[in-house]
């Protein structure tokens, strides 16, 4: 009956949450795993591997909660922060598997970049997501090149790789929850990304050419 099927509908959503859920908490997992067995090899800088170590912690708290209240959100709290120093934090944890695809990160800053009221957590899955999809989309490495701008009344953070690139026909549902070509996929990270960046009240622009690369544009106001 057309209810069964409604039912059948909504458990498989739940399953395909769970995974995504699963997916995002692996990520931090995996990382504080190779920072446990580094330091265990005695080699190493610890202040800086219990930094990470501890945001990463703090990060799959964050996960857990943003899915726990899905139902009833709570507000987050938004501070001041120095974006540049969280992008720079993101690229510290993507740096080696963006090494083992053979892509470099670059990043150019322009002067004068102001302090951005934001909750960091939230902003710092914004560029894990935007981040590792471009990687993902660098199968043969290249370069992605992001670039921190300041406008008027707003800021500009463009991530622009040189991958696969975004045909016409999947261009409508970026972002839609699921949507996803990746055969591991779990279609959750745009989704998230434009929630987040709704709440703070900016915009995200995607711009792409296949074969050629995307261009990601996250505004944030200032
Ligand atoms: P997932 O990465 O799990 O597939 P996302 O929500 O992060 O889910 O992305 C959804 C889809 O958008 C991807 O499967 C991919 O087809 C497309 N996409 C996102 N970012 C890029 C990019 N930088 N280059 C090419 N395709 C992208
Ligand atoms: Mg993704």
């Amino acid at each position: 009956s057309e209810d069964f099927y409604r039912k059948a509908d909504k458990l498989n959503a739940v399953g395909q949450l769970a995974a995504g859920l699963a997916h995002e908490i692996r990520n931090p997992l995996t990382s504080l795993r190779g920072f446990l067995q580094i330091m265990q090899s005695g080699r190493v800088n610890k202040k800086e591997y219990f930094d990470i170590m501890l945001s990463e912690i703090d990060r799959i708290n964050s996960i857990v909660n943003e899915f726990l209240v899905i139902a009833k959100p709570v507000r987050t709290k938004f501070q001041k922060q120095d974006l540049i120093h969280i992008l720079h934090s993101v690229i510290t944890l993507l740096e080696t598997q963006a090494a083992l695809n053979n892509i470099e990160i670059r990043t150019k800053v322009e002067d004068g970049f102001p302090l951005v009221e934001c909750s960091e957590m939230e902003i710092k899955q914004v560029f894990v997501n935007i981040l590792k999809n471009a990687i993902e989309a660098m199968p043969c490495g290249g370069v992605i090149r992001i670039h921190a701008r300041v406008q008027e009344g707003s800021v500009m953070i463009r991530i622009a790789d040189e991958g696969v690139g975004i045909s016409e026909s999947q261009f409508p549902r970026l972002g839609e929850p699921f949507f996803t070509t990746k055969e591991k996929g779990t279609g959750l990270g745009l989704m998230m990304c434009y929630k987040i960046i709704g709440d703070h009240k900016g915009g995200i622009n995607i711009n792409s050419v296949v074969n050629e690369g995307t261009t990601i544009d996250v505004i944030l106001p200032a």
